[in-house]
């Protein structure tokens, strides 16, 4: 069996959907959008530029000569009833949370890598740039890498190989069909502003954990009933129609879902938020449960469709 036939075999055996193969080559036209963003938008400009060492996968890696690109779908799990409309998906379905079955996937691909004689680094690529290169996902105008039969709902990992691999033929420019708008339509706080054009420091998602708090008034009323994260833009694409299979328990919900509705999110006490919320969703530090109290209040009030 060829390196590239171990290593699609590993990573299906692994649990992945799909797995794809680009060299190490710079993502150049992701560092372009990454200036242009920086020059339009200055007031973020950090953030963006945090981001483009990862252009050059060389950084830091200089033996690596190929990287090997993943698809998780968690799009397959059943949710409690109604946490879905004030958390995001990806962040209830986050393989970083210890009990979720996906949690041991990244470091058992990697170690199946290095089984395979490679030498082996996680990450520092452009992940979604990635898997538009190897093929194994297209570049949707709402930011989102899109898997045919997941859609966005998936997460991408990657790892480089000092290994030189034929590279996979990349995926066609964008899924989207050619008049669709479904995405900017539904982002409540303009964060879509172009097609492929994702504003960061206005989507609801970074405004909800990561943003410098206090939020600008005029972003937070517009957040509306999205506590942690957001999927509005993705819950009105027409690629992820039917894209969520209901197939497998999300049994690290169940005793937490009664904590995690608007209602008792507001009026979480310490202990509840440190042995109950914290281990399952890690981007709002442990002192700011104040945080938690705003977004879910703010969620409570909001309208619901
Ligand atoms: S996640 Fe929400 S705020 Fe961010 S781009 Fe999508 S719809 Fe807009
Ligand atoms: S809503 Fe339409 S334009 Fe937006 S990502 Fe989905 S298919 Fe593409």
């Amino acid at each position: 069996m060829s390196m590239k036939d171990a290593i699609r075999q590993l990573a299906s055996e692994t649990g992945y959907v799909a797995c794809g193969i680009t060299g190490t080559g710079p993502f150049e036209e992701y560092r372009a959008a990454l200036r242009r963003l920086q020059a339009r938008f200055p007031e973020a400009a950090d953030l963006y530029r945090d981001m483009e060492p990862r252009a050059d996968p060389k950084t830091g890696t200089p033996w690596a000569r190929s990287i090997v690109v993943v698809v998780r779908r968690y799009g397959r799990y059943r949710l409690p009833a109604g946490l879905a409309r004030h958390i995001g998906r990806n962040y209830l379905c986050d393989r970083r949370i210890e009990a979720c079955p996906d949690a041991a996937m990244p470091k058992k691909m990697k170690a199946g890598l290095q089984a395979l004689g490679l030498r082996v680094r996680t990450g520092g690529v452009p992940l979604r740039a990635a898997a538009v290169r190897a093929g194994v996902a297209g570049l949707a105008r709402n930011g989102f890498a899109v898997h045919p039969d997941c859609g966005s709902w998936i997460n991408i990992e990657a790892w480089k190989v000092d290994a030189e691999l034929e590279p996979d033929q990349p995926a066609p420019q964008t899924p989207c069909p050619p008049d669709c708008r479904a995405c900017e339509r539904a982002c409540p706080t303009g964060a879509l502003f172009e097609p492929g054009g994702v504003r960061m420091d206005h989507c609801v998602a970074y405004l909800s954990y990561g943003a410098p708090w206090p939020v600008a008034p005029e972003l937070w009323e517009r957040m509306g009933p999205w506590i942690y994260g957001c999927d509005a833009c993705q819950l009105a694409c027409p690629l992820n129609h039917g894209r969520w299979e209901e197939r497998e328990p999300a049994p690290w919900l169940d005793n937490a879902a009664g904590q995690l509705t608007p209602e008792a999110l507001a009026q979480m006490d310490e202990e509840t938020y440190r042995k109950v919320v914290r281990p399952l969703f890690g981007y709002i530090p442990d002192t700011d449960l104040f945080r938690w109290h705003a977004n879910a209040r703010r969620g409570r009030e909001a309208p619901r469709e």
